[in-house]
């Protein structure tokens, strides 16, 4: 043990070995491949067909693949089915997976374990208890919609997405993916918005199809979540409250190297994160979640996972899994597994790259087709996409809006928070045309082939290039959503994303009826929704300003985002498309506004506990030291022996420079806090800069501090990882 519990922690951490993991063995005692564990631990329509009768299957199977409303008998056999599985695979208990408005999941327990009459122990398990099961609501927040009507809420099983097994040290515990709601039916989760404007953008879709001359066919939304996060050991994150507390380095000066080199992206994986990264993947194969890439990001530390993409709740789900799987692995490879969007100032922060799109059940509506016809169709879907993002950008920009993000958007390294969607060059001049285009001929098919629309699908996906600046980019068959944030549940921004683009293609059937032409239509689509198109580089000043002389909005900070919520073109654009009540609505915005309050006052504390408990006395006593050494010195020098005090003086002064500063800014932030009270643009105007200031005053300390004092772990200690 040396003195310094940081210098322990640099000698722990840097000495760890990778962590060998259990594979799983086959009859021959060789690992097993991935097909073979693949969704092991999922209820599965391939398990439900073995398990089920053959009539209950088939209901099931409409259920899931059709959106048909579950029976009662159907649920019963179901639960009988499920049950003897989950039995034959060691679980004792089963809960309701659901996610409320605080972003993450929850879950309440309960054993199989009932009583027969004659009091003997029986497991059992019925459709009733799969359908609904009441959770105690009272404590999840419901934005004030609860008091209003109904105080009890209940879950209920989601047939579309698979339930699962989820094993921890000690046993295994059935988990019913499930929506929340309150008994007068208002949606008290993140689930049931979505699940309505995937049945909303699925209703525009197909009238659009209709209106189009193609055959009505269910649509759903797709939806494949990449996800970014950092790791550090933790023996660093266990010396670092703020990390414990907010997730965030409130403090910590930037490291020399940084990202500087560019060397992190793509480079080689550490041995011990590769590990990690193979624990990650085994546990996620067992629960069907197809994890597909893992590759270094670009700061150092920073890390990606992305699976295949899927309907998009259950993307959603497997999205909560993946985050879920990430956070209980890292713990046993002894990381911490950092989920927010600026864990480090000056370093990138991190994203959830939403990719979406809308498809039928064998086509890719945003996909360049082969023929004139479908062509029209993929022009109709994306004018109809950008037409809602034109209408509805601060929409947009509210369903990505969180504290967390604000360090992000806008901060010249991720997706401005001005809401613009990027074509790629080949689309832009389709686009164009279109727009200006008084020559194209009458006929809507002749017209596509004159825009050369047909030769898209060969070029258009490695045309759509990497236009990493923009925060919604057409990438050759989908739409990538990048200004989603790492640690948000994805469901928010898919459900708006959704619900405008219903509105987009809902607006784009009325005009094919009241223009009588397809091609007329989109022309009015794309006319409408040239302002939202920019390929140039988002993170530019003068994006800045020509987006306002656009009229696009440029919501910097999440009160000014949220204050969306209110306005009632989007309130009525909600209830329009029955996703959200008006009620509804303002409960949302009730949860996140108290969301953004909490989380700006979780930061602040953690700042305090860091300045106060352990940056002030460890600099005030590195001062005093060093008074006292000055004063020895200056005790030689009335002696007359020849000494330069010059260095210590100087050092003496900056030192007091920085801690007389850091004392201003630290009685400022409680100014700040106490003037801004609970009015979050007032948070966002007064307390955020005001702890930014703080940072700044402690950072400068840390450079000059003793090393072998500073209580905290430092960047350069934290983010290479061996
Ligand atoms: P890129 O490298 O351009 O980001 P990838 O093919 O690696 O593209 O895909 C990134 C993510 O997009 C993956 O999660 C993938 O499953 C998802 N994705 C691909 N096609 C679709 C689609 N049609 N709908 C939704 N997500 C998709
Ligand atoms: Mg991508």
């Amino acid at each position: 043990m040396s003195a310094s519990p940081r210098f322990d922690a640099v000698h722990t951490a840097n000495t760890r070995k990778p962590r060998q993991i259990e594979r799983i063995l086959g009859q021959d005692g060789r690992p097993l491949p991935v097909s073979a564990i693949f969704g092991m631990n999922t209820f599965s329509l391939d398990v439900m067909e073995e398990k089920l009768p053959r009539p209950v299957f088939k209901r099931v199977t409409a259920c899931v693949k059709e959106g048909a409303p579950l029976e009662t008998d159907v649920a019963d056999a179901v639960a009988h089915g499920v049950k003897e599985w989950a039995l034959e695979n060691g679980c004792s208990h089963f809960t309701h997976w659901f996610q409320p408005m605080t972003g993450g999941t929850a879950e309440k327990h309960d054993a199989f374990l009932t009583f027969a009459r004659d009091g003997s122990a029986i497991e059992r398990f019925t459709g009733a208890m799969l359908i609904q099961s009441e959770p105690d609501a009272s404590s999840f927040p419901s934005g004030g919609s609860r008091t209003t009507f109904e105080a009890r809420g209940y879950t209920a099983w989601d047939p579309s997405s698979p339930m699962f097994i989820r094993e921890t040290a000690n046993g295994k515990t059935l988990c019913i993916p499930s929506a929340f709601v309150s008994y007068t039916g208002e949606a008290l989760d993140k689930k049931t918005p979505l699940l309505r404007s995937m049945q909303a953008v699925d209703n525009a879709a197909q009238d659009l199809l209709e209106a189009l001359g193609h055959e009505r066919t269910r649509v759903t939304a797709s939806l494949g979540c990449e996800q970014e996060y950092f790791l550090v050991d933790r023996a660093y994150w266990a010396l670092r409250p703020d990390l414990a507390i907010a997730d965030r380095t409130v403090v910590g000066a930037a490291p020399p190297k940084g990202q500087s080199l560019d060397d992190h992206y793509f480079g080689h994986i550490a041995p011990r994160v590769q590990a990690y990264m193979q624990d990650v993947e085994q546990e996620l194969y067992k629960l069907g979640v197809p994890a597909k890439t893992r590759h270094n990001e670009v700061a150092p530390g920073q890390f990606e996972l992305a699976p295949v993409f899927r309907e998009a709740n259950v993307g959603v789900d497997h999205n909560q899994l993946i985050m879920e799987v990430l956070r209980r692995v890292a713990i046993e490879h002894d990381f911490k597994v950092l989920l927010h969007e600026k864990p480090f100032a000056n370093i990138n922060g991190s994203g959830k790259h939403n990719n979406w799109s809308l498809s039928t059940m064998g086509e890719n509506l945003l996909e360049p087709g082969k023929t004139p016809n479908q062509n029209l169709r993929f022009l109709a879907v994306l004018s109809a996409t950008l037409l809602g993002v034109q209408r509805y950008g601060g929409l947009l920009r509210a369903s990505v809006a969180s504290h967390g993000n604000d360090f992000r958007l806008g901060a010249n390294e991720a997706p401005p928070a001005i809401m613009s969607v990027f074509l790629g060059e080949m689309l832009t001049q389709i686009f164009d045309a279109l727009e200006q285009g008084d020559v194209l001929p009458e006929n809507a098919e002749q017209a596509v082939l004159e825009l050369g629309v047909d030769n898209l699908p060969t070029v258009a996906k490695d045309n759509t290039d990497r236009n990493r600046t923009s925060p919604m980019a057409f990438t050759g068959n989908k739409f990538e959503f990048r200004a989603v944030g790492s640690q948000q549940n994805p469901a928010w921004p898919c459900t708006v994303l959704n619900t405008i683009v219903a509105e987009g293609l809902k607006q784009l059937t009325a005009w094919i009826a009241s223009e009588g032409s397809a091609l007329k239509a989109i022309k009015k689509a794309v006319r409408e929704s040239s302002p939202v198109r920019f390929e140039g580089d988002g993170y530019s000043e003068e994006w800045v300003t020509e987006a306002l002389n656009r009229g696009l909005l440029n919501l910097r900070k999440t009160p000014a985002a949220l204050d969306q919520l209110r306005r009632d073109t989007v309130i009525k654009l909600f209830a329009d498309h029955d996703v959200l009540t008006p009620i509804e609505v303002e409960g949302r915005y009730n949860v996140l506004v108290e969301q953004y309050l909490t989380q700006v006052s979780i930061e602040v504390d953690a700042l305090k506990i860091v300045v106060d408990e352990m940056i002030l006395p460890v600099s005030l006593a590195d001062r005093a030291s060093l008074a006292d050494g000055l004063g020895k010195l200056l005790d030689l020098k009335a002696k007359g022996i020849p000494v330069d005090t010059g260095p210590d003086v100087a050092r003496l002064k900056s030192m007091s420079a920085s801690l007389t500063e850091l004392t201003r800014a630290r009685s400022a932030l409680d100014v700040a806090v106490a003037e801004a009270g609970h009015d979050a643009h007032a948070c966002a105007a007064k307390v955020v800069p005001a702890a930014g200031e703080v940072r700044a005053a402690a950072d400068a300390l840390e450079g000059l501090v003793t090393d072998s004092v500073w209580p905290l772990p430092k960047y350069r200690e934290m983010l290479f990882l061996v």
